[in-house]
């Protein structure tokens, strides 16, 4: 699913909101050529009083989308109650950055995806270390299940322009330090709209194999994280300057 000599692309919703809302994304996600879907069912707000994500009934629509656009999917499992039906029913278990030093679910995913050796997107905490990062993937990778996909999402640092501040620093690192294909969330990297681009282009100049981006048919009536997605109308200029940058390293997208 991801390689040295390829771009990786990942779109869709920060939560799944709607069965209208799910395959309009899984349409266009679909008919721009990207190969996996995200949508977030289980959500981890800040707030308790922030819309919590449709839960089951949001994981159903998400692989009813996909299934039906030939699409794969990821979402977070958010503990390790929900983690089950996740591992069963999707493509790519996301640890949320919130979870990164959860070792008891890290644990628990890699007894579960020992045999499976089901794709696992470990997100780094934003205020976890590089060497902390990679001490969190080795609770899965240590299990047998080599499938990690590191993801760089943004630290936290005194910078308050932007909602964290996307360590480019950390994709080289991660390629010295480590053998695991490595992903940046635009979205969470940056909290805006405009920067999802320009970022984009960064981070496959510096070499990801993965980038994730939040796509909405209607971002200002987003329920989760509006102001840091694509409006899907946009999502072909993205996917276009994506294939330029990786185009300039010899790397096709996937
Ligand atoms: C997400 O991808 O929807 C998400 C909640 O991201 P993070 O865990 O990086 O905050
Ligand atoms: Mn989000």
């Amino acid at each position: 699913m991801f390689s040295r000599d390829t771009v990786t692309l990942i779109a869709g919703p920060c939560a799944i909101e709607s069965r209208e809302q799910i395959f309009e994304a899984a349409r266009r996600v679909s008919e721009l050529g990207i190969s996996i879907l995200r949508g977030g069912a289980f959500k981890p707000r800040t707030s308790p009083y922030s819309f919590q994500g449709l839960g089951e009934e949001g994981l159903d629509l998400l692989c009813e989308a996909a299934a039906t656009y030939g699409l794969k999917t990821i979402t977070e499992a958010t503990d390790i109650d929900v983690l089950p039906l996740i591992h069963e029913r999707c493509d790519i278990i996301q640890v949320g950055a919130r979870n990164m030093d959860n070792y008891s679910l890290l644990k628990r995913i890699g007894a579960l995806t020992a045999d499976s050796k089901k794709w696992v997107m470990l997100k780094r905490g934003p205020a976890a270390t590089i060497e902390e990062f990679l001490l969190a993937a080795e609770y899965i990778l240590s299990s047998g299940n080599p499938n990690v996909l590191l993801c760089e999402r943004g630290i936290r640092t005194f910078e308050t322009a932007t909602r964290y501040t996307l360590d480019l620093n950390a994709i080289p690192v991660l390629k010295r330090l480590s053998t695991l294909p490595v992903c940046v969330d635009v979205s969470h990297g940056t909290g805006h709209a405009d920067m999802l681009i320009p970022m984009s282009r960064a981070a496959i100049a510096a070499g990801v194999d993965a980038v994730m981006v939040e796509a909405h048919p209607n971002p200002k009536k987003a329920l989760c994280d509006g102001h840091q997605s694509l409006n899907l109308d946009h999502l072909g200029d993205w996917v276009e300057e994506c294939r330029r940058f990786a185009a300039l390293l010899g790397k096709e997208l996937r």
